[in-house]
């Protein structure tokens, strides 16, 4: 029998060479193969374990191998589509919307997607003030919420994340806590007794965003990750991109919110992608995205069907198109 591996284990073990996960999915390189990019390649082995070996139109595996369409340059794709370095007062600090901040903590994800909007972001200029940042919120009663966002906050360690949240429960206008996260999908072993203790016993309200793409995503350990965070009465939502080859198809679509809300996990939004540089060859077309979610409605109860939104830069809010 296999051993469970702690998330770190998990994390020391990814893979971080392309050919080395076609090798074990029995694949060829292929000409399309881009051996060489600025975004690293990092896929943990419990993500990879999902993908079906032999097939090279793989939905998990297109998300993560550097093809060479990531060096096109395409009119309108920009290295930062929602220009967030102009909303960025501080090394880690984004503030954009009324009402909240989002925290990047840390550099870098624990599975690297390569239609990644922040993929240019330069995180190892973060160098995070930790003191700075909870000054910034302090002194601004609008913000009640914090969200810690990717690169992927469950990076940091469940000791850092409680002594980090203990800080923020001192801000009395501070009412939420959400968490943008994709590890549960990555490494489901990240959702640890203490993590999910954190979150039961904080004093901000807990709100978990998970970043799930295509129903081959989840399998029995990422829903029993999802269901003791369930369990602990922590609110659960998940966020999707539309991603042409991958996950533009009704049935994929319906069946991935039958398959959150199985682990008690609501659709939320689903994106039209950001035109990053590098990742156009994933972009839908409006009308595509639109034509989808008229035919999952159709057929899913309003609970299951997640608003189609598009994100500006400028914009007080994410644009809802459906
Ligand atoms: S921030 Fe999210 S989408 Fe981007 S690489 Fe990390 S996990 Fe993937």
């Amino acid at each position: 029998m296999q051993k469970n591996l702690s998330y770190i284990e998990e994390l020391q073990q990814a893979i971080t060479d392309p050919l080395q996960l076609l090798a074990m999915l029995k694949l060829e390189p292929g000409p399309k193969l881009l051996t060489t990019s600025d975004f690293p390649f990092m896929v943990p082995r419990p993500f990879a374990a999902r993908m079906q070996k032999g097939n090279q139109n793989d939905p998990l595996l297109c998300q993560v191998l550097p093809t060479i369409a990531e060096t096109q340059k395409i009119q309108d794709f920009s290295q930062d589509p929602l220009d967030e370095k102009g909303s960025n007062p501080m090394p880690g600090l984004l503030h954009k919307y009324y009402g909240r901040v989002l925290l990047t903590l840390t550099g870098s994800c624990a599975l690297n997607c390569r239609f990644c909007f922040r993929r240019h972001f330069p995180y190892q200029c973060n160098n995070f003030n930790s003191t700075a940042i909870l000054d910034y919120i302090a002194s601004d009663p609008t913000i009640n919420e914090v969200i810690l966002s990717g690169g992927e906050p469950l990076l940091l360690s469940d000791q850092e994340l409680v002594s980090f949240s203990t800080e923020l429960e001192k801000i009395p206008h501070l009412k939420y806590l959400r968490i943008h996260t994709r590890m549960p999908i990555a490494i489901p072993a990240r959702i640890t007794t203490e993590f999910v203790n954190w979150l039961k016993n904080s004093k901000l309200q807990p709100i978990v965003v998970i970043h799930c793409n295509h129903p081959q995503e989840i399998d029995a350990k990422v829903k029993a990750a999802m269901l003791r965070l369930h369990c602990a009465g922590i609110t659960l939502f998940n966020q999707t991109v539309l991603l042409k080859g991958i996950n533009d198809a009704a049935e994929t679509l319906i069946n991935l919110s039958k398959q959150l809300f199985s682990m008690k996990v609501l659709p939320y939004y689903i994106h039209l992608l950001d035109k990053v540089e590098g990742a156009a060859h994933f972009a839908i077309k409006k009308d595509r995205a639109l034509a989808l979610m008229q035919e999952i409605t159709a057929r899913l109860p309003g609970f299951l069907v997640p608003k189609l939104v598009y994100e500006k830069s400028g914009e007080a809010a994410k644009t809802r198109i459906y």
